[in-house]
């Protein structure tokens, strides 16, 4: 489902947010990194798809 922008502090990931809890590539970011927030970087692909 839809959830606030969050984004990876991981600095090897691709530098996008992302709004969807069940997006595949938003579930590999580990807790540990994961941020709230846009922090400037343009919408996932997968998040773009799911709406
Ligand atoms: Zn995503």
């Amino acid at each position: 489902m839809k959830v606030a922008p969050y984004h990876s502090i991981d600095p090897t990931d691709p530098d996008v947010y992302h709004d969807h809890d069940n997006c595949p590539s938003g579930q590999q970011i580990p807790a540990r990194n994961k941020r709230s927030g846009t922090n400037d970087y343009r919408r996932c692909q997968h998040c773009v798809q799911m709406g």
